[in-house]
């Protein structure tokens, strides 16, 4: 089994970054200011931090 890693989220939105443990999955989907009504958050996979 893989150690957890950090991992870098990132919304293609806002821009808005969030560090993360690879074993907790995708950050909260919160408000993002960018969107029509404020919709929530669209995080993708950044990049893997090695440790
Ligand atoms: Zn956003």
């Amino acid at each position: 089994m893989d150690k957890p890693y950090h991992v870098e989220w990132m919304c293609t939105y806002c821009g808005e970054k969030k560090l993360m443990m690879s074993n907790v999955g995708r950050p909260l989907l919160g408000n993002c200011n960018k969107k029509p009504n404020k919709g929530p958050h669209r995080w993708v996979l950044n990049r893997r931090l090695s440790r």
